[in-house]
Formats: structure tokens, C-alpha cells, sequence
């Protein structure tokens, strides 16, 4: 017997509220829940299932793979990874990979290995890391301080110390903090939780060259922005700023839990055997998956579909707001898509969620006044028009 939602109280921590209904199965762009509900879903897994649930494509990658060889440990390597740090090379700026199991271990990577080449190079005072307000980088103490939202970090005892934060988008901000003794600069390419806020060139441009005035890295956390999220591969493709360091996972494998951080040799080369592993990190599983998922995404038809669809939503969502003037702005790069809510309905956002899931759409938020869409890469456009007419019902119900 599958055991009810209610079970979730009953056996699991309660760091989690998750919906009233439990998905059971999905394909493409679709879910049923236990009692057999349909749902579409614009919420891809919070920025995950890049290639929608179940891609037959994926499933033969993972059973193929999954009766060759599941894990060996990084004290062998292994094909999948080899063959998928080819490819992310081959694609980016990047000369070398390291492979991980989250976005969270993907940062703490870059993190790491930028402050300890800052210090090998220049010593230990240059070990500063400068963040966004309101950014974040994962649940590790490091990476979860460095995110800048007290909300998530207080309350664990003392942090993790030499971070400091500056103004998304407001460059002065960066002036007055960075000296010689900043180690690495963290920035996401679009704030993803913190509200689908996309950087300006320029300001992404003017971070690059304080960076580079003062010895600093320069990390793209692309977690969440990445692989194909944008309409480009990833999204410094997009801007045309390249960082030093960029971090991947979400998108990566599709739904299979893998991380990524890529960078220079130059840079790579302070992170010598023993300085940093994980016993998962390149399982074979992870990158079987992750490789078909790269082959796909990477072709650009595929890439030039994300930013069709991303104008498929922005002219429904403008259709929906002309009759029921719930959003501001509608803001985001290819299918990463905030609509931010009029002040009047300021922090509603989860109402929203609520209704359209009883409308049977699956919808995301980014903090409570944005509602958020991360979907399939290539959901069908057919989901698309059908989802939006669902979130059409569930905005009249709001504003009644
Ligand atoms: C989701 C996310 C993370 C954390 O990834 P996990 O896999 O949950 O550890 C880090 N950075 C960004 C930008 C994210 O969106």
C-alpha cells in the first residue's frame, strides 16, 4: 500500500512543507498524483528536469548505463565522467571540471579552490569572499552565509567568517568593498530564489574588470541559470562575460543529482590531489545521464526553442495581465520567468501557487512576491498554452 502524504508528518524532518498531493508519475511536461490527477508543470523540478519528466532518451541512458557500472569512487575515474568533462570543456571557457552531487558542493568547490588559489598566489590575508544581498548558493554553512540571507544562515552558531556583501546590480556598492585582499567575487548570472532578477551587461561587465583590477575570481554561480536555462548553454554565453569559475548542477542532469564546478587550468592547478573530493562526485550514473542531457540541450535548435518559448509565455502572461492586472513586470532569460506581483497583492505569491495547483498547474514562486516558471526546455507548446489558460483561471479566481 503507498503510504499518504500524511506519512511525510508522520517519519520525516520538518525542514520541508511540501504540497497536499503526492506526484507518482510524470512524462514530458505532465504529472498524475496518487488519486490520479493531472497536473503541467512549469516548475520542472525547481529548475531540473531540462528535458521534462522521463525522456525516453535519459531512461535509456540511466538503464544502459545502470547495467554496465553504478560507482567505483574517485580512487578509479570512469567513462561517463571522462566523456562529460570533455564535452562541458569542449563547450566553455573552461579547461577542467570537477564533478560533484549538488549546487550547494558545486559552490563550496569554487569557493574553496578560489580562496586557496588567492592564498598560494598572494598570501593569507587575500582570502575575502564578496557576495550579493539576497543571493543565494546552497545549504552548506559556507556556501549558505555566503548567500547573504540571514534568514537561512542565523541560528547555526558562528559563520564561516571573511564574507562580505554588496548591492545586486549596483556597482558603487562593489567599489566600496573590493581591495587587493578580495579572494573571489560570487555572483548569479539572474538571481534565481532571490526573485528572478536578471544582472545588466554593464554591471556584469564593470564586476569583471573590478575583479580583474584587483587579482580577484570571478565565480558565476549558473546553478540554477545554466545549461540552456537561458536560451544560450549558459548564461555568461548570453551576457558575454566570462568568469574565472562557474559553478553547474540543477539543469545538469536532468533530474539525476549531479554538480559541476568549471575553471581554468591555471586556476586548477591549486587544487592538487587531496585538496578537495567527494566520494560520489562523477558517479557513472550521474554522468551517463548528464552527458545525454548535454548531447540535447546543447544542439541549437533546442537552445534557439528555449527563447521561442520564452516569447510564448511573455505574450500569453501579457494576454492574462491585460484582463487581470495581477503582475508588474514580467522579467527572466529563456524559460527562467519571473511575473512580479502588483504592489497591492505584495507577498501573495503562494496564494497563486495554491490556486493554480487546484487548477491542476504546477507553478514555482522566488520569494513572496514573484511567481516563478522553470520549465522543461522542451515542453510542448500545446503544454504551454494549455498551462497559461489553467494560471488564466487561477488569476481570476485571485483577483474576484
Ligand atoms: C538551487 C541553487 C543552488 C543550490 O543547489 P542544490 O543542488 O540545492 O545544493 C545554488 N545556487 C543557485 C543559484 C541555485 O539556484
Amino acid at each position: 500500500m503507498a503510504l499518504p502524504r500524511s506519512a511525510f508528518d508522520q517519519y520525516m524532518v520538518p525542514n520541508y512543507a511540501p504540497a497536499a498531493f503526492v506526484p507518482v508519475r510524470g512524462a514530458g511536461s505532465r504529472i498524475w498524483d496518487q488519486e490520479g490527477r493531472e497536473y503541467i508543470d512549469f516548475a520542472g523540478g525547481i529548475a531540473v528536469n531540462a528535458l521534462g519528466h522521463c525522456h525516453p532518451a535519459l531512461v535509456s541512458a540511466l538503464t544502459e548505463q545502470a547495467k554496465q557500472l553504478w560507482h567505483v569512487s574517485n580512487v578509479y575515474t570512469n567513462e561517463p565522467a571522462l566523456a562529460l568533462a570533455q564535452k562541458l570543456v569542449d563547450a566553455t571557457f573552461a579547461d577542467k571540471v570537477f564533478f560533484c552531487n549538488s549546487g550547494a558542493e558545486a559552490n563550496e568547490a569554487a569557493l574553496k579552490l578560489a580562496r586557496r588559489a588567492a592564498i598560494e598566489r598572494f598570501g593569507e590575508q587575500k582570502h575575502k569572499v564578496l557576495s550579493t544581498l539576497n543571493s543565494f548558493h546552497g545549504r552548506t554553512f559556507f556556501t549558505v552565509t555566503v548567500g547573504g540571507q540571514p534568514k537561512y544562515s542565523d541560528g547555526f552558531g558562528p559563520k564561516p567568517q571573511g564574507i562580505a556583501y554588496f548591492e545586486y546590480n549596483n556597482l558603487d556598492s562593489l567599489k566600496a568593498l573590493i581591495d587587493d585582499d578580495t579572494a573571489c567575487v560570487i555572483i548569479e548570472p539572474i538571481q534565481g530564489e532571490g526573485g528572478v532578477l536578471p544582472a545588466s551587461r554593464e554591471f556584469l561587465q564593470g564586476v569583471r574588470e573590478l575583479c580583474d583590477k584587483h587579482n580577484a575570481f570571478l565565480i558565476f554561480d549558473e546553478v540554477q541559470t545554466g545549461m540552456g536555462r537561458s536560451g544560450s548553454l549558459f548564461a555568461y554565453q548570453e551576457y558575454g562575460v566570462t568568469p574565472d569559475i562557474l559553478s553547474s548542477a540543477k539543469s545538469l542532469g536532468g533530474g539525476f543529482p549531479i554538480g559541476a564546478m568549471l575553471t581554468t587550468a591555471e586556476i586548477a592547478k591549486h587544487l592538487v590531489a587531496g585538496t578537495h573530493g567527494t566520494t560520489y562526485g562523477g558517479n557513472p550514473l550521474a554522468c551517463a545521464v548528464a552527458g545525454k542531457v548535454f548531447d540535447i540541450v546543447s544542439d541549437p535548435a533546442v537552445l534557439a526553442g528555449v527563447k521561442a518559448k520564452h516569447q510564448r509565455y511573455l505574450a500569453g502572461l501579457e494576454v492574462l495581465n491585460a484582463e487581470t492586472a495581477v503582475f508588474a513586470e514580467v522579467r527572466g532569460l529563456g524559460l527562467l520567468i519571473g511575473a512580479v506581483l502588483r504592489d497591492e497583492y505584495a507577498g501573495r505569491a503562494k496564494d497563486i501557487l495554491n490556486l493554480a495547483t487546484e487548477e491542476g498547474l504546477m507553478v514555482l514562486m522566488a520569494g513572496p512576491n514573484v511567481v516563478r516558471f522553470a520549465p522543461s526546455l522542451v515542453i510542448d507548446d500545446t503544454d504551454i498554452d494549455e498551462g497559461l489558460q489553467r494560471l488564466g483561471k487561477a488569476l481570476r479566481r485571485f483577483v474576484a
